[in-house]
């Protein structure tokens, strides 16, 4: 397992001068690395997640430049408060990052209708309903970026739930860039490949799965979230401002190959976990 070298790329002052963004699941991981990325270039920005406690902790680090509010994506009205809450902090809202996301990791046979839901409602709903509040708010112009995963354009075993909720926003961004186009607000997904956060720690647990990533990555390595702030504030700001509809895979060209076998993988290590029979 090869530690990445993390290239996050260079800040460029004042980017974000002037500009409020909000951003679903905002306190860990990939969002919060966006956030940090957002505010060292001069904006402002408006954290929303269920965590509580990570949600203070943001708070502290980023100061007077942060607000935080808890905001479950699956609830519309805390999804709706969360773009107000832009408006009310900072006085405008100019783009927004639909980022909360869980993963699954079961076979289908095994997969209840109850996870299957919550998967589908945090990753799926919770970006639609991110881009309906955004996009309501946002005046003249405005930049909307979903989270997606590589799992939208290349399946694995044992994560159904997930490929099919990531693909789905892989779809409502093209819908949503058409939509919105018109009024001068872009909207595109970055797809990353493996990103060593609090979400894959099962997968980091399991080395032979993160080996196997590895193994079909041009690059050969997994990444930090600061590699994928890096493209997300890049389609946010007005660098790109003439891309739009566009799913951008992060994944150190693993499409190029195939997804770990993931299913196969946990079969394996929780019987290895179990010992000789
Ligand atoms: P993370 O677990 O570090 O961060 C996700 C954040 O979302 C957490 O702070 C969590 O509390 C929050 N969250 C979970 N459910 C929520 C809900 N219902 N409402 C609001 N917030 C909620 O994980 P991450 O890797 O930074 O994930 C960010 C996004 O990146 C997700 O959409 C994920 O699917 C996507 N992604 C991650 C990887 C990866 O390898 N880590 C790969 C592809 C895509």
């Amino acid at each position: 397992m090869s530690t990445p070298s993390a290239p996050a790329g260079s800040v460029t002052p004042g980017r974000f001068g002037g500009k409020v963004a909000i951003i679903t699941g905002g306190a860990a991981g990939i969002g919060l690395a966006s956030a940090r990325r957002i505010v060292a270039e001069g904006g402002r920005v408006v954290i929303g997640d269920v965590d509580g406690a990570a949600l203070e902790v943001a708070a502290t680090e980023l100061g007077a430049a942060a607000a935080v509010r808890r905001c479950d994506v699956t609830v519309e009205d805390d999804v709706e408060g969360l773009a107000e809450a832009a408006i009310e902090e900072f006085g405008r809202l100019d783009v927004a990052v639909a980022n909360a996301g869980i993963g699954s990791a079961a076979a289908i046979t095994e997969t209840d209708l109850a996870q299957w839901n919550q998967v589908l409602q945090v990753n799926l709903t919770g970006t639609f309903l991110t881009i309906k509040h955004a996009g309501r708010r946002m005046g003249s112009g405005g930049s909307i970026v979903a989270t997606a995963s590589l799992n939208a354009v290349q399946p694995g075993t044992g994560v159904a739930a997930y490929c099919a909720a990531k693909a789905g926003v892989a779809m409502l961004i093209q819908v949503a860039a058409m939509e919105l186009g018109s009024a001068g607000i872009r909207v595109n997904a970055v797809a990353p490949g493996l990103i060593r956060t609090a979400l894959t720690e099962g997968m980091f647990s399991m080395p032979a799965v993160v080996a196997d990533f590895e193994e079909n990555a041009p690059l050969g390595r997994y990444a930090a979230p600061e590699e994928v702030a890096a493209f997300i504030t890049f389609l946010a700001s007005d660098d790109a401002s003439y891309v739009s509809g566009s799913l951008h895979l992060v994944d150190g060209g693993a499409h190029t190959k195939r997804y770990p076998d993931v299913l196969t993988h946990v079969n394996d290590f929780l019987a290895e976990l179990s010992g000789p029979e």
